[in-house]
């Protein structure tokens, strides 16, 4: 921990919260996979900038350079971060979602897609439902009992029709299981077909390479990375980007426009039409140099350590299960999710907030096929970590939940507009 002691969440540390008894408590924040907080680093690098704010690449005054300058640096640092080829290009996007329906609109006319059911929406739905003029097609393979049937299955269909890409989660944003990326992309590419990484959950907790990993595109967030929402990336082979119908249309794409042709920009001006997110995209790649500097492992060791612990103490607890996609994947990120029996994980989520200070998520996570699969159809809780959680909050949670299911289920919260009252 003292590794990574230099990175100080904004939100976290001394942040209190109130209890439904009046009383503050400092926060527990277990809920990293939704959203990180932003590091201090990057507060600080925000309220730098702010005074230079200005549009960028089509302004002449100083600060318009200036801002410029800013941005088109912060691509090349998010880039370096996942460790970009020389020729990739990478899209400052608003978001994981954001990268992914882009990436579905640059697909090679008929080119198929295959895709597991283990996905976030977001890497689901883009496939699913193709929006007018792209001309992609999706197949969903359904989760098999094991990584090992997973895989070949995956290498079964590849083998049965031609498919342009394969899209797989990093991590789960369920379980923080995930395929072995390495196998993945060895049998995607032996079959001809890309890879393309939804790296929402995986990127900022463990980092990644395009370069070493030998993937295709990699998507993820900034508001999961310790920057501000708003910004997010996609970044990967530049030839479909340059050659695909641009995302959005609008001034900044274009190269020259008459009344009767447009002639467009190549990636990555081609698919940021419209003012972008110049503050989200500084803070993002201020988060990305922050990562980079600790030392290599030194955050996945203090996550899985959390991890280890969470789970060692949710086990302990009778009725507690703690959900898992495979027996056989890889050491999860440190996502875990697990169901209590009988109870509404709502009602838990609320108690657990109400009476301890402990923010967790519960629902279905925006992977409702995923949570059909575990047979939680009714929802489960959520906990996550990362830069700045500590043990008492694991400790914590183990302790609240143990005590609520001793006390019996609690019937004095509802959830009235998404949030708990008494
Ligand atoms: N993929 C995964 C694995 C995620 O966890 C999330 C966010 N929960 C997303 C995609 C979507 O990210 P965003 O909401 O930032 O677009």
């Amino acid at each position: 921990d003292d590794v990574i002691s230099p990175l100080i969440p904004v939100v976290g540390g001394t942040t209190t919260v109130p209890l439904v008894d009046g009383t503050q408590v400092i926060y527990a924040n277990l809920d990293y996979a939704a959203s990180a907080p932003a590091l201090e680093a990057v507060a600080a690098r925000v309220t730098e900038v702010l005074p230079l704010y200005a549009s960028v690449h089509r302004g002449a005054g100083y600060l318009s350079q200036v801002s410029t300058a800013l941005y088109e640096s912060s691509r090349q640092s998010i880039a370096r971060f996942v460790g970009a080829r020389e020729d990739d290009v990478a899209i400052i996007t608003r978001n994981t979602t954001d990268s992914l329906n882009l990436l579905a609109g640059v697909v090679p006319a008929g080119g198929r897609v295959l895709v597991l059911d283990v996905e976030h929406h977001a890497n689901l739905l883009p496939w699913v439902h193709s929006r007018p003029g792209q001309g992609h097609s999706a197949t969903i393979l359904p989760i098999a009992r094991t990584v090992a049937e997973t895989l070949q299955a995956l290498a079964d269909e590849l083998a049965r029709q031609p498919y342009a890409l394969v899209t797989v989660t990093g991590a789960s944003n369920v379980t923080g299981e995930s395929l072995p990326l390495d196998r993945v992309i060895e049998i995607a590419h032996a079959e001809g077909a890309r890879v393309a990484v939804d790296g929402a959950q995986l990127v900022p907790h463990r980092g990644f390479s395009l370069a070493e990993s030998g993937a295709d595109y990699v998507a993820f967030s900034g508001h999961k990375t310790y920057a501000p929402f708003g910004a997010g990336a996609l970044v990967g082979r530049r030839d479909w980007l340059d050659a695909g119908t641009p995302y959005l249309a609008g001034g900044g794409a274009v190269r020259d426009v008459r009344t009767d042709r447009t002639v467009w920009q190549p990636a990555p001006a081609r698919h940021e039409a419209g003012s972008p997110n110049v503050i989200g995209a500084i803070a993002l790649a201020e988060a990305c140099e922050q990562l980079a500097a600790l030392p290599a492992g030194a955050l996945h060791a203090h996550e899985q350590a959390l991890r280890d612990r969470l789970v060692t103490g949710l086990s302990g607890i009778q009725g507690v299960e703690v959900a898992r996609i495979w027996p056989d994947s890889d050491e999860p990120v440190g996502v875990v999710t697990f169901t209590v029996p009988d109870h509404d994980p709502g009602l838990v989520a609320a108690y657990l907030a109400a009476e301890h200070g402990i923010g967790v998520r519960d629902g279905r996570f925006c992977a409702h096929p995923l949570l059909a699969h575990l047979g939680a159809t009714g929802g489960a809780i959520r906990a996550s970590v990362g830069v700045g959680t500590t043990s008492e909050a694991v400790d914590r949670l183990v302790t609240a939940l143990s005590a609520y299911l001793s006390a019996g289920a609690r019937s004095t919260y509802e959830i009235v507009d998404g949030c708990w009252a008494v």
